[in-house]
């Protein structure tokens, strides 16, 4: 299995390219679903409080014998725990959960512009970051005011923007911020979640035909070759494996231009929430 290369964040730290997103993985699966992405070779791990399943990853991850630097975890912050102290009482308790005493990643998960809290739980990060409790820090579902507001307020710049992105839903803006801005982006929902025919999409299809690979190990290949990180989600042990397996072919230049074109304007391809209806 080739290793899966990692992406240098702007605090200096490494983080593994391709890793495993826990989202929707029921609580009583998920020791074993992130024990088999362990033993497929997964080593980095995306979870979240709201999610409900940290204890499980962190039940995998004791039992799993991997050394704590072999390992690249990160959970968030949940909305309603922005304000005063509570980021402090929050990451204590995920990190219990995942029985580590520190996160190699914490983010803010929503910016809830209607709390108007979210440069306080920004700041609170970074104190976290000071304690040793997060190596390293970033944000999810920041849109560009939401970035510009937190650095003005604190002058420093989250590491990772974890944001929807996929071929239907490319987020240009705030992927030209981010890359002038020194902050990697986090593609959430790589395959569209399943809410549309992208394996079936012409430049998805073609592409993997040419190169003797699945739509989806297509797709995955396209946000790597972009510079994003993904951490696509299965509970199945075959697809884990699949998804991992995008390391030993390359997009031509012109099969990532046809996958580009697939952008719907206005933002017409969005599956999921949209960061200001999140409150
Ligand atoms: P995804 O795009 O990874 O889609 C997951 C779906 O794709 C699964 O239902 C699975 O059945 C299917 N799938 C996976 N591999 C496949 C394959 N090889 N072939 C065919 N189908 C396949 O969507 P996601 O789970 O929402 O996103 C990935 C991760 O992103 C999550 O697990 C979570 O860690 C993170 N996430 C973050 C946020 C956020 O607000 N920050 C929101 C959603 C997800």
């Amino acid at each position: 299995m080739a290793q899966t290369p990692t992406v240098k964040l702007n605090d200096g730290y490494d983080i593994p390219q391709l890793g495993y997103g826990v989202f929707k993985v029921p609580p009583a699966e998920t020791e074993r679903a992130v024990s088999e992405a362990l033993e497929v070779g997964y080593r980095h791990i995306d979870t979240a409080a709201i999610y409900g399943n940290e204890e499980g990853v962190g039940a995998a991850i004791a039992a799993s014998g991997l050394g704590r630097d072999e390992l690249f975890i990160t959970t968030k912050l949940w909305n309603d725990r922005h304000d005063g102290d509570e980021p402090r009482a929050a990451i204590a308790e995920s990190l219990e959960k995942l029985r580590l005493d520190r996160v190699d990643l914490y983010l803010v998960h929503w910016p809830t512009p209607a709390r108007d809290n979210y440069v306080h739980a920004w700041e609170k990060l970074v104190e976290l970051r000071e304690a040793g409790l997060a190596r390293s820090i970033g944000v999810s579902n920041h849109l560009v005011p939401h970035l510009e507001k937190i650095v003005a307020a604190t002058g420093v710049v989250p590491a990772v923007n974890q944001i929807e992105l996929h071929p239907a839903y490319q987020q240009r803006e705030i992927t030209d911020w981010a890359a002038a801005n020194g902050v990697k982006i986090e593609s959430w929902g790589p395959l569209g979640q399943g809410k549309y025919d992208l394996f079936g999409a012409e430049p998805v299809a073609a592409a993997a035909a040419a190169h003797g690979k699945t739509p989806a190990q297509a797709v995955l290949r396209w946000h790597l070759q972009k510079g994003f990180i993904v951490f696509p989600k299965s509970v199945r042990r075959e697809r884990l494996q699949e998804n991992l397996d995008v390391f030993d072919f390359e997009l031509t230049d012109t099969e990532v231009a046809a996958i580009d074109a697939m952008d719907q304007p206005g933002g017409a391809g969005r599956v999921s929430s949209h960061p200001d209806e999140v409150n």
